[in-house]
């Protein structure tokens, strides 16, 4: 491992922590990962299934904790991917998502400035299409590029919104490789139940095996953009093999709506009309809501060969195939 290209990954125990330290093992870096808290319950998960990752420990709103992980990994890549990350959380959670999704990222960047690395290290900022809010006004019907206006709708949106700022403001002031991927909703068998796609399917392998009656729903016609994590990781990994630090949009360039999604979960499991399945249940409605999300992901194709390779039936499919593996498994143990 001596000339192993080094990596350290905030947030290695979410969704796209995990696909990226599995494709960054498989690629034969040495990674390393920042783990929160005392005792943190996803550490054993994490060291089951990654025992060649380095845990350090630290936080993002802890500024010498980062200065040490920076330290110990003197990596050649960080992936700054920790956040408070759900959008409906953030509502009842502002400050603590603008302490962490917010500050965070400068408190990253600055422990890259600080230990002398800023030509060194180069960081991928994980931003967001919640930092836009709807269509493109400026474009109708098109989806969001890189040119596109910000309109956060939600504490979670405008505190990536600062992160996506300040990133740019270290590239520029200090030319820093600092790379911001603008990444639509990309969802997977990793993906916490907290979000729509992985509770629908959740709960429809659930409901196959007579695991639980029903599901309950906010909203059903808000739409997003919706692709494969794993595919949008190796996007991730792209914009920082490219020679410059730039920003880049990764999407699919389709939208559908929570109601497509539900029909075609439902479909796997071999039932056609899934009303008496769902509850409407206001719990889960936002006090404001992005109406619908499209991305443009023309210039991450053309300028670094990206493309999502998971089409949105086949997402499903993979996610609802997945969940009956694991429902079966609750099922045995139960
Ligand atoms: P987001 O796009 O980052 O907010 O991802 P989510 O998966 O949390 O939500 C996607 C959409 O699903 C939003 O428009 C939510 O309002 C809507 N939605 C409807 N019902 C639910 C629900 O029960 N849970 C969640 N998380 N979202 C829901």
């Amino acid at each position: 491992m001596a000339n192993a290209r080094r990596a350290l990954i905030t947030g290695i125990t979410g969704q796209d922590g995990g696909h990226l330290a599995e494709q960054l093992l498989e690629k034969g870096y040495e990674v390393f990962g920042l783990i929160r808290g005392q005792n943190n319950p996803r550490r054993e998960a994490v060291v089951a299934e990654f025992p060649d990752v380095t845990l350090i420990e630290g936080d993002l709103t802890d500024p010498t904790s980062l200065i040490r992980a920076v330290e110990t990994s003197n990596p050649h890549e960080l992936y700054n991917l920790a956040a408070v990350s759900h959008v409906g959380y953030s509502f009842k959670n502002p400050t603590l998502t603008a302490d962490v999704t917010a500050k965070g990222v400068l408190n990253v960047l600055e422990a890259v400035r600080v230990t002398g690395r800023s030509e060194t290290t180069k960081v991928y900022q994980a931003s967001t299409s919640e930092m836009f809010g709807g269509l493109d006004y400026n474009r109708p019907g098109a989806g969001y590029n890189e040119d596109s206006l910000f309109h956060p709708r939600s504490p979670y949106g405008v505190a990536k919104l600062y992160g996506h700022w300040i990133a740019k403001n270290y590239r520029e002031s200090y030319g820093m490789f600092v790379s911001c991927g603008i990444l639509f909703n990309h969802e997977g068998e990793r993906r916490g139940v907290e979000f729509v796609t992985r509770k629908i399917t959740h709960a429809v392998a659930r409901i196959k095996l007579g695991l639980q009656p029903n599901i309950e729903l906010g909203d059903l016609w808000p739409k997003r953009d919706w692709g494969y994590a794993g595919d949008f990781v190796e996007g991730m990994w792209r914009m920082l093999q490219h020679d410059v630090a730039d920003d880049f949009v990764l999407a699919t360039g389709e939208t559908h709506s929570i109601e497509e999604f539900l029909t075609l979960a439902f479909t796997e499991i071999g039932i056609d009309d899934w009303r008496p399945y769902v509850v409407q249940n206001p719990a889960f409605m936002r006090p404001a809501e992005v109406d619908i999300l499209l991305g443009d992901p023309s210039k991450a194709e053309s300028v670094l060969g990206w493309k999502r390779e998971v089409d949105f039936p086949g997402l499903v499919s993979r996610m609802v195939a997945h969940d009956l593996r694991l429902a079966e498994l609750q099922r045995t143990f139960a």
